[in-house]
């Protein structure tokens, strides 16, 4: 790379897009700092399985294999190839996720996945990290952040870098952004909020529920999940709401809880002998959608990852969706050298309308997850899908497919979806009306 083209970098964040960031541009031959609010995760004991855990799929996966570490993460990955969705009857119903081998995805420890992608960008030439450093403003005219460092209160101030913004949901860099002219932003609260729960490992580190799933308890207006970890515990998401009568609000003691898990997920009651410790401890969270735009400064600062579109968790996107960006913010910086300006435009437009449809699809499978997927109609709308993909693959491709299992934009494969689903209703029509000709003797 010649000396103009050569780039100084300061990524806000070190989480799991900017970690990610840094080994791309650290690569391209940038030079790169890396400013996270936490202290050094690589430090601490985190990388182990009883964390928060994603589901990574195929769009993660790209980004990953592209710098050569899906290898490393698959290896603390547990597989999973379809949803066990639980009945309040304890019945079980187990749905694949695909027709094929590669139709998985992996719940992969949030904890572990950045401790891997840190080690990876502490590895990468050309890339320092510093920790202990909270944002506190960026100045996008001058390309200056100031830090406050945690310990010691000192602030510190990085002059003359573009500045990536990968501080996640409540970005620092884009509260800054949002005092500049049309810079617009939204933002909207579910009125359900989630808290985390445990499932402990069985005897010798085994599994107690079908390890490769992705399990549901989906009772209309609410649901809990469960994905698998590698030390065989499960961690799972209590989806609620914060207020009314069944209600995060509504459990004011253990005898509350204890009536509520029995009625609601008795069979995990025996599986959960921290409930009461984990429930009354662990902080009830909240999910929030973010639209904003433009995402960038000039040539000077770029939004990725959740600080430009946070979504709600229900279709297992925030993450792939984060790493996608860092595929195509690297594609658009390689193509555009040294016009940085022009590259972060095109990664704007590029990604926009794709992060705004996400948005959509995620608060929509909520819907499916916790209100249909324990219906036989769904069964059914799920089997039939399966069945055309086999029989016409090159012509019909489920929706969830297309959003986990490939990388055809958002946007695109809602389109598409739309498509399919049109021919097939004008089809059908057009069977029922002829079978119905026929019976009346029309025919
Ligand atoms: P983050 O991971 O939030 O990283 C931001 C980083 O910036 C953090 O390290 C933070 O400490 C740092 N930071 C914040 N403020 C400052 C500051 N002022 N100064 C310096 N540093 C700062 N996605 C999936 O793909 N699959 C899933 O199954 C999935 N499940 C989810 C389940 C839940 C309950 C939730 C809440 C989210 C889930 N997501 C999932 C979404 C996923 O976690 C996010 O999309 C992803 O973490 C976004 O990565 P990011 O790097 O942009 O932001």
């Amino acid at each position: 790379m010649s000396g103009s083209d050569r780039q100084r970098f300061l990524i806000v964040g070190g989480g799991l897009a900017g970690a990610l960031t840094a080994v791309y541009l650290g690569r391209a031959g940038h030079s790169v700092d890396v400013y996270e609010l936490r202290d050094d995760p690589r430090e601490s004991a985190l990388g182990g399985g009883r964390s928060i855990n994603l589901a990574i799929s195929h769009r993660g996966l790209a980004a990953l294999e592209k710098v050569g570490l899906a290898g490393e993460i698959l290896d603390i990955a547990v597989p999973m190839r379809g949803r066990m969705i639980h009945a309040r009857s304890g019945e079980l119903t187990y749905q694949p996720y695909g027709t094929e081998e590669t139709h998985v995805i992996h719940s992969v420890s949030r904890g572990a996945l950045n401790v891997a992608l840190l080690a990876a960008a502490g590895r990468q030439n050309g890339v320092t990290l510093h920790f202990d450093q909270k944002c506190t403003g960026v100045d996008g005219d001058h390309g200056t952040a100031t830090f406050q460092h945690a310990p010691s209160g000192e602030e510190t101030t990085v002059a003359d870098r573009v500045i990536v913004s990968a501080d996640g949901a409540f970005s620092a860099v884009r509260r800054s952004m949002q005092k500049l002219d049309r810079f617009d932003f939204s933002q909207s609260y579910l009125t359900h909020g989630y808290k985390e729960l445990t499932i402990p490992p069985g005897p010798g580190g085994s599994h107690l529920m079908e390890k490769n799933a992705l399990h549901i308890w989906p009772r209309k207006s609410f649901m809990m999940i469960a994905l698998p970890n590698h030390d065989g515990s499960f961690t799972c998401t209590l989806f609620w709401p914060f207020e009314g009568e069944s209600s995060f609000a509504s459990i004011r003691n253990e005898d509350d809880l204890r009536r509520f898990f029995d009625r609601e997920f008795p069979d995990t009651v025996p599986l959960m002998p921290t409930l009461a410790e984990d429930y009354f401890h662990n902080p009830t969270s909240s999910l929030v959608t973010v639209r904003c735009g433009p995402w960038h400064v000039e040539d000077r600062v770029v939004l990725l990852g959740d600080a430009a579109h946070a979504v709600v968790p229900f279709y297992g996107q925030g993450a792939n969706a984060a790493f996608e960006d860092v595929i195509v913010l690297d594609d658009c910086i390689t193509r555009f050298k040294p016009d940085l300006r022009r590259a972060f435009e095109t990664f704007y437009r590029l990604r926009k309308v794709h992060a705004d449809t996400l948005a959509d699809l995620a608060i929509e499978n909520f819907v499916e997850m916790r209100d249909k997927t324990g219906s036989h109609w769904f069964l059914l709308k799920k089997k039939a899908e399966k069945a055309l993909h086999r029989l016409l693959p090159g012509w019909y491709v489920p929706l969830y497919n297309m959003v986990s299992h490939s990388r055809i934009p958002y946007a695109e494969a809602v389109l598409r979806a739309q498509q399919q689903n049109r021919t097939i209703g004008i089809v059908a029509g057009a069977v029922l009306l002829l079978l119905v000709s026929i019976l009346l003797g029309i025919w």
